[in-house]
């Protein structure tokens, strides 16, 4: 299952403004972009299963190409609790294997 997602960062923001207020319909459309009605979840960084699915418990950060393009990734609990410098190079690490990935599909 795909854990990375990426989304407007106009778009994000208005969306976590209007959950916190508590407004149902951008609950459900964050809850629908990070995938949380879609069944099993692995964690972005460690690929366990994440089964605590907060609203915004998981990682956001801006697309490496695209500075008005937020990325955002489940992650668990104990990757979570990583300090925040780590848990960015585990991210930098993966994001990079993902890049190699999709260049070996394209070649
Ligand atoms: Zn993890």
């Amino acid at each position: 299952m795909k854990t990375l997602f990426s989304v407007d960062r106009e778009t994000f923001t208005r969306l976590a403004q209007a959950a916190d207020r508590g407004d149902q319909n951008a609950l459900q459309s964050l809850r629908d972009l990070w995938g949380y009605d879609r069944g099993e979840i692995r964690c972005f960084l460690c690929s366990n299963i994440v089964s605590e699915r907060p609203i915004l418990g998981g990682l956001i950060f801006p697309s490496l190409h695209d500075e008005q393009t937020l990325c955002g990734a489940v992650i668990c609990a104990v990757c979570s609790s990583l300090p925040a410098d780590e848990r960015w190079a585990q991210t930098l690490a993966r994001l990079e294997e993902e890049d190699g990935k999709s260049l070996t599909t394209v070649h």
